[in-house]
């Protein structure tokens, strides 16, 4: 279930995980990465194929912040995290919690998306918890 990567940016890849279709380029050996890329980060192949993103992805590591640079002032606080999504991890905030609270633990489901910044609307990774729906 692999294609050759087109290596479009990472605005055509925010595109895809937008549109429910994040995917990793995966070299053969298995490492994943993040477009844009050309060669593999971990072994410098440049045969990489697009593999899919799994539905959602098991936190690894998570922190509040309540004191942010200009770009992500407005959001404050909230909860970043780094989330195992199989070939890779993504780092993104996590929407649809009490960032107050505790309410992100290691080892949560999150699927992936793409939102809004609230100071600029730029596109962000963000995070929902799993069985929000
Ligand atoms: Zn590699």
């Amino acid at each position: 279930m692999s294609a050759p990567a087109s290596n479009g940016g990472h605005d055509a890849w925010l595109d895809a995980l937008a549109d429910g279709e994040g995917y990793a380029l995966v070299c053969p050996d298995g490492h994943g990465s993040l477009p844009p890329r050309r060669v593999c980060p971990e072994c410098g192949t440049d045969s990489l194929t697009e593999e899919p993103l799994a539905e959602t992805g098991t936190v690894e590591t998570r922190s509040v912040v309540h004191v942010a640079g200009p770009r992500f002032a407005a959001d404050t606080p909230y909860v970043t995290a780094i989330a195992d999504f199989g070939p890779v991890r993504l780092t993104g905030i996590v929407r649809g919690i009490d960032p107050e609270a505790d309410a992100v633990a290691v080892g949560d489901r999150l699927t992936a998306t793409v939102e809004e910044r609230e100071g600029d609307g730029d596109p962000l990774v963000a995070f929902r918890p799993a069985d929000d729906e």
